[in-house]
Formats: structure tokens, C-alpha cells, sequence
């Protein structure tokens, strides 16, 4: 096909060829033209007309356009959706001799390269590839230069990683395992870019902290993949940084999910999360870092209490505090525009907002030396270098700064003498032509004679068509006529336009000259640049964290490595600011160093989720460095974090199959060591009573005897509140609820022991069922609490458990497994036990019965059920 093409189209085939998965932008004119397939997919996309090109020919061509000037919002779009787009530019001037201009791809901007995003988030790019242990990853932000990898064992990992990320596109060397690319797949919606291995010594300066070869090998091929796709140097990049997953606080995807991090379950925003909360910061740069602290709260001592000193500071200099506030309010996401300088593609007033960031930095120092900030020291010493950088941006940028760095009014009079030389001949240029439009006004007598300018014919004198006649001169020219107007030219004003036109050309190739050089010295300062935003990112989150603690009355939280926990009147961060302080009832939550587990029963709606979810946020926030909700907390360093909420929780809204729970469960209790936190929520919830009150039990049980983690266990199964009795390690705690003037009152307080089982019955009572049937409900319950079948139940699953575990070393789903055989085997003994009418009532057809023999049967069942 592509032979009977015109040059152009061939050109185009030939560039689309390098880009096959991406919109190929071409540019033509003041246009951006997609063709073929191209031209139908986006015309839909993004609601363009679509054309044809060679219309009337047996070959038309598919075809549609947008304006240059717009084409980033259209860019935009496309990437957002996931896709791709290759934009291919005129690489040379316009030029009458050359029929052809020559283009090239420019760019390609893929969900994972975009730099432009909202303002405080990040936008990660992301390779992962198996290794010798189980995967490395390793991931990029090219718009704050940010760089890390590490190692994965598994799969599960691996996506916990890509969630915590919200990485949008994964660049693939090697396939990866199909059911770790599915699951990527569905559950990020994230797209698989293809791309040949990178060459590892290309990027040694990068890879000076990384040692292992194959985390080597995968930031090369992530960087191949940028460098091809951005086709501009990655100067502004970080020295890569490793890490691991366990020098923080461990959650998995779901956890963070379930505890509304960072997005709220029903709405997926952010008013409502932890995020929300903890949010007071005022730069961009500041919010990012926030939600990276969130995402990675510490594990270390010592780190942990650095953060808090600093929150103290802070809270102790309201003053200062403010004005660095205020300070903060007027920087700019200095983060950002170091990578946009670095990438070239900074315009004037960025250049701009950088100046002004930086006029604040001498403030900023002395406030924190003044509060006397030990961080304050890293950054003094690169002050004097960037504060020479602020003179020259201030001396050398005029103060309301176009968009355009092709157009000129960027640089101030008095910085370069060159560029002054041609403002001087464009500022003195109009005077010029006033000058000469007066001139022949004298000369020609005629009044109404003007000098104007347009783009097409550059100057022109122009008279009215009656005061035409009177023009004589022999030096007018004739350029044009119109309606009611003659058009001329003269020999003196086509000499002046020139001088003119060519000092505004001048002009703005010399301001954009300066520019450029000025943009090479911002550059030179990046690593500098790159420092003072992650130090203010810090102290933003730090302001952040004092005004919370100072406005809600948080307190600052110890460590301990004794395993002892203890709050005191602690809240829900979120619920407490959503509902106000005055609503919220406070709680403690105590489980010295040899309680393993509080199970907390209670009725619905009296408190039972927000107390588990308290805690787990306590410990996040304690272990960011900030403050927490309480009068008093002491706490152990976690390691990890597990919460698992039930089925009926509403949560997964009908997703979740009692399986996932188990699948979660059983991950939680392999992983999870004496120093994490566990949370089950009504675990069991989404089966049949027995094997989930089974499991339920032996889960207890396990994690007292092998786990030991601090776990929060709720539970409906009032049954199993008779385990505190077996084992110090557990205890009992429920929350109260009270009737006032016949109205059921939640007091939302946990009180030492076990709720009271007749519970549901006062509740019934309240809502005045006939006193009858409730007589009757308390004597059933009575008889069996007494006796029966229950504690049975629980007694010799429990023995059964305790075998098991003593008698192997079987891993937590085979002692799982264990249990709910017995479990089976005590169903068949319960079955013995239900009267044979059971039977025939399960396989009688009731469209098969007359109402007649139905009262027969029921009579003749009655009639053994008494006599049993
Ligand atoms: P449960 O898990 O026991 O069914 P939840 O923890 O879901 O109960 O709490 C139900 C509602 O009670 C919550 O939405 C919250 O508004 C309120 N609540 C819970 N704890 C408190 C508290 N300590 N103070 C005030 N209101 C609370
Ligand atoms: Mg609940």
C-alpha cells in the first residue's frame, strides 16, 4: 500500500512503524493529524470529526486533527485511559526550497511517563521481573526524579507493592508468571509495555548504591524504557535507592484498603481516610511525602522519635510555626520543576514560580534555626548557591512571565546588552512609525492616512478609497484594494520594517538564548534544588502533625520492647473529626506484655469495628511520627499489620466468599510474628455456624499458642468467650449498651469481660415481642448455656485442636484442615440426633401436597417431636 502513498503518508507509515502500539500525533502546519486506524480509534475517543484524506480518490485515508495549541488536553485524555501517544514533530524551519520537512517522534507519553499530574501526586512507572529469589521490582517518578527497587519473595508481594505504588504501567522485559500479569491486570487495571533489555553500564552513575546484579539489570531496563520513550537525557534522576519491604511498617493491599488509608471503600476519594485527616500540608511536595509516610510508616525506634522531637519543636514555637506556614504557602513543587528543567520542557513562568519558591528559603533557615531544627544544618551549606540563583533569576525575569518561550517578553531590560540593543529598536520601532506616519501625512495632505501592521502583509499605509485619488506620490506603491481602502507601501517604510522585524526577531531568538542558559544553571543547581524539597516535604508533614496534635489533642506516644500495650482514652482519629470530640466516647485499649488477645463481643453497631480499626490507626500514625488520639499511649514497635473484616461487614459488598476470608486469614497467620497486630473481624461470619465458630476458635487458639501476636479477635460466637477462662493469654472484653426511656443506647464503651448473652433477648424486650415467647426464648437460653450442645462442641474441638498442635508441626491450613474434619465427624453425631421427620420434611413436594395431607403430616410430627 505504502508505494502508491504520497511522500508524507510514507513518512508517517515509517514513523507509526517505530510506535505500533501508540496514537501517533503527526504534525502538520498548526495541526497534530492522526491517520487509519489511528484516526478512527481517537475520533471516537476523543470526539473528533472524522475526514478523510485524497477524499475523492479510490484510496482515501482515514483522518483527524487537533490544533497544536490544544494538543496537550487531547494527550491527556488518551493517557488517562491507558493508552499511549507518539508525538512526532517538523524537526526543521519551514523552508520554500524543501518540499518535504523532516519529522521525527519527539516524545511518547504513556500512563506511567506523564509528569503533569495532579498536583501532590506521584506517578510511578514500575519494572518487575523474576530473579534468583522471587522477583525484583524497581520503579521511577520522572516528574520528581524519584528512583528505588527492591527484592519480592512472592506473588502476593509483588502486587502488595504494585497497590501501595498505584503504579499505572509496567515496562516488561521477559513475560512475567500469567497468573501474577492477570491479577496485575484486573486488579490495577494497569497496561504491560514491552521493551528490549537496557544496558546497565549506561546508567552506572545511577546505579552507584546497587549491588546485586539483577536489581542492576531491572533499573536498566526501566531506565531503556524511559530514555527511548522521552528521548531527552534523565539528568535529574536520584541515585537509585534500595529498600525493603520490612524496613517499614508491613501491611497488605487489603489491610490498607480496609482501614481507608488513603481512599474511603464506598466513595474511592480521599475525605474520610486517615490521608484526609492527616493532611495540613501546604506544598505540593509536602503531600506527597505525606502519603508516602502513610504508606510507609517505620519500624525503628529511633527514626520514629527523631519525627516526634521535631513535631514537638514545632508545637512548642506557635509563632514560628506560622510564619513557616506561611512560607510554606508561596512554594511552588520545586520537586517538579527540577525534572521539567532537567527535561527541557520548563516554560517561563515555571521558571518564575521557581525564583519566588526560592526567595523564601533565607526565611525559611532562620525560622528553623531559630526554633533551633537539628535537620537545618544539611541545607544551610547549598543556601549561598541557590540564593545566586534567585539574584540572577530575579535580576534577569520580568515579573508577569508569558507561557510561550517563543514569543520574547520574557527577560527584563538592563540584563544582557545585546537583547536590550533589539528591545531598544522594537520599543523605539513604534515611535519610528509614528513618526513616519506623520511625515506623509504632511507630505500627501491627506489626514485620515494611517500606518498598520497585519501578519500576512507586515506594514502598509492606508487611505480611504476618495482620499486615494489625491495620492500623487510617486513613491507609493500599490499593495492592495479594498472596499472602501487603498493599501501602498514605500520604499522608506519596507527599509523600516525590516530593521523592525528583524530586531523583534532578534529579540526573540537572544531571549530565548538567555533562557536556555538560564535553564542550564537552574539544572546545574538540581541536586541542590532536589535536597531543599525533600527537606521542606518533611517539615511540611511535620507542621502538619503538630497542628493536629495541637487541634485535637493528641499526645505524644512511647515505645516499647516489652510487648505491652496501653491506651488510654484513645479514639478513631476520623470518626472523632468527622462526628466531633463531644460525640465520640473514648476508650482504652490495655494488653500487657502477656496478653495476646482481647475478643470483644458485643451487640451490632455498638462499637465493636471502630475500636479494632482505632487501634491499627493509632499504631500507623504512632509509627509516622506523629502524634496520637489518646490521653496517654504506650505501645510496642509492630512489625506487621493484618486486619481481616468478615464477609458480612458490607464491606465487599457480596464479593467475599468465606474461602477469601480463609485464603486472607491463613496468609495472616503464617506471616504474621510476635510483634504484629492482628485484626478479625467477625471472622467466620460468612458460613454456617459450627465450622465457623470451629474455625474461629482454633484460629484463637493457634495465635495464643504459636503466633503470640497482639490480636483483636470480635466475635459474634458468644461460645467462645470461654476461652479467656482457659488461657491468661486471653481476655475478655464488650462493649456496653444501656435502655433509657425504652430506647436502646449504645454507649460505644468497652468494659472488662464478656457481653451478656441474654443480650439479644432485652433487645426483643424492647421491642416489645409478647412477654410469652420471651419467658420462653430465656429458658432455652438458659438450658443452653447450661448444658448442651455448644460447649460440647466447643470442648472437643478444643481438645481435638490441642493434639493437633502439640502432637505436630503441621502449618496452620492442615491444623485448619484438621479441626473442620472433626467438625464434620461432630455434624454426622448431630445428625443422629435430628428426628427422622426431618427427613421426610426435606424431600416432601410441596406441589405434590394438598393442604389436607400437609395438616396431616404436621400433626402426625407434632405428635413424635412431643413424645421424643
Ligand atoms: P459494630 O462493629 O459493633 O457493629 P461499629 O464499630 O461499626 O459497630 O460502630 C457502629 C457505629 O457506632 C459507628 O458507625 C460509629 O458511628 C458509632 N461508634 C462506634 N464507636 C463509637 C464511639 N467510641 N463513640 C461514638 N460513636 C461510636
Ligand atoms: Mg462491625
Amino acid at each position: 500500500m505504502s508505494q502508491k502513498q504520497t511522500p508524507m503518508i510514507q513518512q508517517y507509515l515509517a514513523e507509526k512503524e517505530k510506535q505500533p502500539d501508540a496514537f501517533l500525533f503527526f504534525r502538520v502546519g498548526d495541526f497534530y493529524e492522526m491517520f487509519f486506524e489511528d484516526a478512527k480509534k481517537a475520533s471516537q475517543l476523543l470526539e473528533l470529526t472524522l475526514t478523510a484524506k485524497n477524499k475523492n480518490t479510490d484510496n482515501p485515508i482515514p483522518m483527524c486533527g487537533v490544533p497544536h495549541h490544544s494538543v496537550q488536553s487531547y494527550i491527556d485524555t488518551l493517557v488517562d485511559q491507558g493508552y499511549k501517544v507518539a508525538i512526532c514533530d517538523q524537526v526543521e524551519t519551514p523552508q520554500d526550497t524543501k518540499e518535504m520537512l523532516k519529522r521525527e517522534i519527539v516524545q511518547v507519553v504513556t500512563p506511567g511517563t506523564k509528569i503533569d499530574q495532579e498536583r501532590g501526586e506521584n506517578n510511578y512507572l514500575t519494572c518487575i521481573e523474576t530473579s534468583s529469589q522471587g522477583y525484583v521490582l524497581s520503579y521511577v517518578d520522572l516528574g520528581t526524579g524519584e528512583l528505588q527497587c527492591t527484592e519480592l519473595e512472592t506473588e502476593e508481594e509483588v502486587i502488595n507493592e504494585c497497590g501501595q505504588l498505584q503504579t499505572k504501567e509496567v515496562v516488561r522485559v521477559h513475560p512475567l508468571p500469567t497468573s501474577l500479569e492477570e491479577k496485575l491486570k484486573e486488579r490495577f487495571s494497569l497496561i504491560f509495555s514491552d521493551h528490549e533489555a537496557g544496558e546497565i553500564s549506561r546508567w552506572s552513575s545511577l546505579l552507584e548504591n546497587i549491588v546485586r546484579p539483577e536489581l542492576r539489570q531491572c533499573i536498566a531496563d526501566l531506565l531503556g524504557y524511559v530514555a527511548d520513550t522521552q528521548q531527552c537525557n534523565l539528568d535529574h534522576l536520584q541515585p537509585a535507592q534500595y529498600y525493603q519491604v520490612d524496613f517499614y511498617l508491613q501491611m497488605d493491599y487489603y489491610s490498607k484498603f480496609n482501614l481507608e488509608l488513603k481512599k474511603t471503600i464506598r466513595t474511592g476519594k480521599a475525605e474520610g481516610t486517615l490521608f484526609w485527616l492527616l493532611n495540613e500540608t501546604k506544598t505540593a511536595m509536602g503531600k506527597r511525602q505525606l502519603q508516602r509516610w502513610i504508606d510507609r510508616p517505620l519500624v525503628k525506634k529511633a527514626e520514629i522519635v527523631a519525627r516526634q522531637e521535631q513535631v514537638q519543636i514545632l508545637m512548642d514555637h506557635y509563632f514560628e510555626r506560622q510564619r513557616l506556614v506561611e512560607c510554606f504557602k508561596g512554594i511552588y513543587d520545586l520537586e517538579r520543576l527540577v525534572s521539567k528543567v532537567a527535561l527541557g520542557r520548563v516554560n517561563a513562568r515555571e521558571l518564575g514560580q521557581l525564583k519566588q519558591s526560592l526567595q523564601y528559603l533565607p526565611e525559611i533557615i532562620d525560622l528553623l534555626e531559630e526554633m533551633e531544627i537539628p535537620t537545618v544544618k544539611h541545607w544551610k551549606g547549598y543556601l549561598p548557591s541557590l540564593m545566586e540563583l534567585t539574584d540572577e533569576l530575579e535580576q534577569a525575569l520580568v515579573e508577569d512571565l508569558p507561557l510561550s518561550t517563543q514569543e520574547g517578553g520574557m527577560i527584563r531590560k538592563g540584563y544582557d546588552a545585546t537583547l536590550d540593543q533589539y528591545i531598544e529598536a522594537t520599543e523605539n520601532g513604534v515611535q519610528w512609525i509614528l513618526e513616519l506616519e506623520a511625515k506623509e501625512r504632511e507630505k500627501t495632505g491627506v489626514k485620515n492616512l494611517r500606518i498598520k501592521f497585519n501578519n500576512n502583509s507586515g506594514y502598509y499605509i492606508e487611505v480611504s478609497k476618495a482620499a486615494a485619488k489625491q495620492i500623487t506620490d510617486e513613491r507609493y506603491i500599490k499593495k492592495q484594494t479594498l472596499a472602501n481602502s487603498e493599501r501602498f507601501s514605500t520604499v522608506e517604510l519596507k527599509d523600516l520594517e525590516k530593521v523592525l522585524l528583524e530586531a523583534k526577531t532578534k529579540r526573540i531568538e537572544r531571549e530565548y538564548e538567555l533562557f536556555v542558559t538560564l535553564r542550564e544553571k537552574v539544572k546545574a543547581q538540581g541536586p541542590w534544588l532536589q535536597r531543599v524539597a525533600e527537606e521542606i516535604a518533611t517539615l511540611d508533614v511535620l507542621q502538619s502533625f503538630a497542628v493536629l496534635a495541637e487541634e485535637r489533642n493528641y499526645c505524644r506516644p512511647t515505645f516499647n520492647e516489652e510487648h505491652e500495650l496501653k491506651i488510654i482514652d484513645g479514639r478513631h482519629p476520623v470518626i472523632e473529626k468527622v462526628m466531633g470530640s463531644n460525640e465520640y466516647v473514648p476508650n482504652d485499649i490495655v494488653m500487657d506484655k502477656n496478653t495476646y488477645e482481647l475478643l470483644i463481643t458485643g451487640p451490632n453497631m455498638s462499637g465493636k469495628s471502630t475500636y479494632m480499626r482505632q487501634l491499627a490507626l493509632t499504631v500507623i500514625m504512632a509509627q509516622m511520627g506523629s502524634f496520637v488520639p489518646a490521653s496517654q499511649a504506650k505501645l510496642p514497635l509492630f512489625d506487621q499489620i493484618f486486619t481481616r473484616i468478615g464477609a458480612s461487614d458490607d464491606l465487599y459488598s457480596g464479593k467475599s466468599t468465606f474461602m477469601v476470608e480463609m485464603m486472607e486469614a491463613s496468609e495472616a497467620l503464617r506471616k504474621a510474628t510476635p510483634d504484629s497486630l492482628l485484626l478479625f473481624d467477625e471472622l467466620g461470619r460468612g458460613t454456617a455456624t459450627f465450622d465457623g465458630m470451629a474455625l474461629a476458635q482454633a484460629i484463637i487458639e493457634y495465635i495464643q499458642q504459636r503466633v503470640k501476636a497482639k490480636t483483636l479477635f470480635s466475635t459474634h460466637y458468644h461460645e467462645l468467650t470461654v476461652l479467656a477462662d482457659q488461657f491468661s493469654e486471653i481476655k475478655n472484653i464488650h462493649v456496653s449498651a444501656k435502655e433509657e426511656n425504652g430506647q436502646l443506647i449504645f454507649l460505644h464503651k468497652m468494659q472488662p469481660g464478656a457481653a451478656s448473652q441474654s443480650y439479644g433477648i432485652e433487645v426483643a424486650r424492647l421491642a416489645q415481642l409478647p412477654e410469652e415467647l420471651l419467658i420462653r426464648a430465656e429458658a432455652i437460653l438458659q438450658e443452653l448455656e447450661s448444658k448442651e450442645m455448644t460447649s460440647t462442641v466447643v470442648d472437643t474441638v478444643q481438645e481435638t485442636k490441642q493434639e493437633n498442635i502439640d502432637s505436630s508441626k503441621e502449618d496452620t491450613m492442615s491444623t485448619v484442615d484438621m479441626v473442620a474434619e472433626e467438625q464434620l465427624s461432630l455434624f454426622q453425631e448431630e445428625e443422629e440426633k435430628v428426628p427422622d421427620f426431618c427427613q421426610e420434611l426435606e424431600q416432601l413436594d410441596l406441589m405434590q401436597t394438598t393442604p389436607l395431607d400437609a395438616l396431616l403430616l404436621l400433626h402426625r410430627w407434632q405428635k413424635e417431636w412431643r413424645e421424643r
